[in-house]
């Protein structure tokens, strides 16, 4: 039966339907990279799966092809979803307001087990889970949703419930998992055990490769013995059952060792697995994360999740969805920061008006409402995509992940300005003499993290550059590497010689998007403007590669301007037609105008300047300036310190 979250059958099969591509893995030189590099490259290419032939809207961007009719008209959540997912919501709201205190949960470093128990009962820890393993069986937007409520309340909740589903054992199992693995695993999960997911250790954090944890097959193959220990596991200190990423045997693969890692179910309670440390961080206070041991811990074979040595795939894919979590909690923090700074600058008086009427306070809320507005338009177009099964989002969810929370991190910096003082004192002490208990700096301290787990900015910089290189290098990137034959080699100047020849030319032709007549007519001038700004994106990148050749992946800096490009423009496109849809829907199109109008003008005003650095920048000095601090030199920079 057709599931009621499902697109038209159409568009569906229309999504789905492309081929997925050859691997573009070797067009990657390493020959000329260091050991580690190389290692970290190879493995990273092994575990991922190239994007099918139709891209994806966002990764389209980077090749001058905008394809608004893909996010336009906004894909609605249906009234059924909206409906099977309204009481829980309802009670999680009415809950989170009455029983979670988050400023006590922040001062004791401790959630109260009894919020735990209750939101195991509310069916919290299994929102996506379905039914028949003893989860809701909701929607991403649904679950969108959710994260949105606890992040607006409290981020220690958030963590707890989101480290669980959405990297924990709930979504690999969901993903990768086996019928027997399911039926075992996701009723625990869904109704009463915490999972974590232990994949960082001391040398590996970033890179994966570096891993040292193994788990080596016993003598008649059922099972695998592991060693070693895991690094800042959170929830492991209330978990069950954790996923973890080992080291197994290498593969030979075209006469060269490959590391391989895979991944495993864990039972905290098997012998030789020792907590042996929790870890305190700056914010997120009670998080339950620590340090594991493994010393012989025997782990069956049926517990490996997916292939040996396709752990890593695991762990990409699951976060292909599961970092949609983060920029949800954005959105409702976002949200309750914005409402803070509302209430703030309308009732502060200084200088004779409220705070609101001075234009560099405007300007801080402002910015905060239109990037609000914004966050909330990708966010749920792209999980609203994801439960359609619209083709492969995973460049969609990474700039979701990057954008949400640097500007999450940027509104609650402004919020802290705004409430100027008291934005710095504590909850506790603000009430202590006798004034609202706001907890911006504990807000601030908490969201600080969001750019650093499940993929930190700048490694969401370089999977993005990687996707958006990537058609270029399926055409073009056998050129350059030295490790193909020159047959195949020459072959690829003839086929990129053709395909660049009418590909090209057309990143030239001016003109703006088609198919939006149905939008206002205010919007359809950023629209335009998207698509036309898409092919100079197009453009600048094939120009990049052109100067740089197979060492454009060392520019990092130049990159990330491709990249926030594209995200901006992701970003105007996605508000545009989420205004849209407002409007249709009876909300006063004036306020609603005003701040998608807001939001692009000054979307337009970062991707300038991104534009301006790719043309003049001080990147190259910069970088050898910073080798020679990391050599010793500038020593005059380090005089009169402590
Ligand atoms: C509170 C908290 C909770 C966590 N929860 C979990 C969890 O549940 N499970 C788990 O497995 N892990 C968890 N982690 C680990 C987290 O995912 C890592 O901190 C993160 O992956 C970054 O690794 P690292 O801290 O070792 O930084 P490093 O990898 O050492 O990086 C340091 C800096 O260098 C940058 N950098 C690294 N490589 C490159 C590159 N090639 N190009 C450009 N810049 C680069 C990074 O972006 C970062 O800014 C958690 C960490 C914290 C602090």
């Amino acid at each position: 039966m057709k599931s009621p979250l499902e697109a038209p059958e159409k568009q569906v099969a229309e999504e789905t339907s492309a081929k997925s591509a050859k691997p573009a893995a070797s067009v990657i030189d390493t020959s000329k990279m260091s050991a580690g590099k190389a290692a970290a490259l190879e493995l990273a290419e092994a575990s991922r799966d190239p994007l099918d032939e139709r891209g994806s809207f966002a990764s389209n961007l980077f090749i001058g092809r905008y394809d608004f009719d893909r996010i336009f008209p906004w894909p609605e959540q249906s009234a059924e979803d909206r409906a099977a997912g309204e009481d829980f919501l309802a009670s999680l709201r009415k809950y989170l307001r009455e029983k979670v205190d988050a400023d006590e949960i922040d001062r004791t470093g401790e959630i109260p087990q009894e919020n735990i128990k209750d939101l195991f009962e509310m069916g919290a820890f299994g929102v996506k889970i379905p039914k028949q393993y003893g989860g809701l069986g909701l929607s991403q937007v649904n679950y969108g949703r959710a994260a949105m409520l606890l992040g607006s309340w409290d981020a220690n909740l958030t963590a707890l419930v989101s480290a669980h589903q959405s990297i924990g054992v709930p979504q690999p199992l969901l993903l990768f998992g086996t019928e027997e693995q399911k039926k075992k695993y996701l009723p625990r999960v869904a109704r009463g055990e915490i999972s974590a997911f232990a994949l960082t250790e001391w040398n590996a954090g970033s890179d994966p490769a570096n891993m040292s944890l193994r788990a080596d097959p016993t003598e008649d193959g059922t099972a695998f013995i592991m060693n070693g220990e895991k690094l800042w596991c959170t929830n492991l200190i209330k978990a069950g059952v954790l996923v973890v990423m080992a080291k197994t045997a290498p593969k030979i693969v075209n006469g060269k060792e490959r590391k391989q890692i895979t991944a495993f179910i864990v039972d905290v309670d098997s012998p030789g697995l020792e907590i042996t440390y929790r870890c305190r961080f700056m914010g997120l206070r009670a998080l339950y994360n620590g340090i594991v041991k493994f010393t012989n811990v025997r782990v069956p074979r049926e517990n490996m999740i997916a292939k040996e040595g396709q752990g890593l795939k695991v762990a990409l894919t699951t976060l292909n969805t599961g970092r949609l979590t983060i920029p949800a909690a954005c959105v409702g923090l976002s949200k309750r920061l914005l409402e803070i700074c509302r209430k703030w600058a309308g009732e502060r008086v200084q200088w004779g008006v409220p705070i609101g009427k001075h234009s560099a306070i405007a300007g801080k809320v402002a910015e905060m409402a239109g990037n609000v507005f914004a966050m909330e338009a990708i966010t749920f177009l792209t999980s609203a995509l994801v439960d359609r099964k619209a083709g492969d989002l995973r460049i969609e969810t990474a700039m979701c992940k990057m954008w949400a929370t640097e500007t999450t991190w940027k509104i609650a910096d402004d919020a802290m300005q705004v409430r100027g003082g008291r934005g710095y004192e504590t909850a506790e002490s603000l009430a202590g003499r006798g004034e609202e208990p706001i907890a911006v700096e504990r807000f601030l301290r908490d969201c600080r993290i969001n750019t650093i787990f499940e993929g930190s900015s700048e490694i969401m910089r370089l999977f993005i550059a990687r996707e958006a290189l990537d058609p270029h290098l399926k055409v073009g990137g056998a050129i350059f590497n030295t490790q193909l034959p020159t047959s195949e080699r020459a072959k690829a100047v003839f086929t990129s010689g053709k395909f660049y020849a009418g590909w090209y030319p057309k990143q030239w032709v001016p003109g703006g998007a088609d198919k939006i007549d149905k939008l206002h007519p205010k919007l359809r001038g950023h629209v335009n403007y998207a698509a036309r700004t898409s092919r100079k994106l197009a453009r600048g990148l094939f120009h990049a590669m052109a100067r740089f050749g197979p060492n454009l992946d060392r520019e990092q800096l130049l990159l990330s301007r491709f990249v926030g490009i594209a995200t901006e423009l992701f970003a105007m496109s996605a508000t545009c037609s989420f205004a849209q849809h407002k409007i249709d829907k009876g909300e006063p199109a004036d306020e609603v105008l005003s701040l998608a109008d807001y939001f692009c003008r000054s979307a337009r005003m970062r991707i300038d300047h991104h534009f301006a650095g790719t043309a003049e920048n001080v990147d190259k000095r910069g970088y050898l300036l910073v080798q020679d601090l990391l050599a010793g030199k500038h020593s005059s920079l380090r005089d009169g310190i402590v």
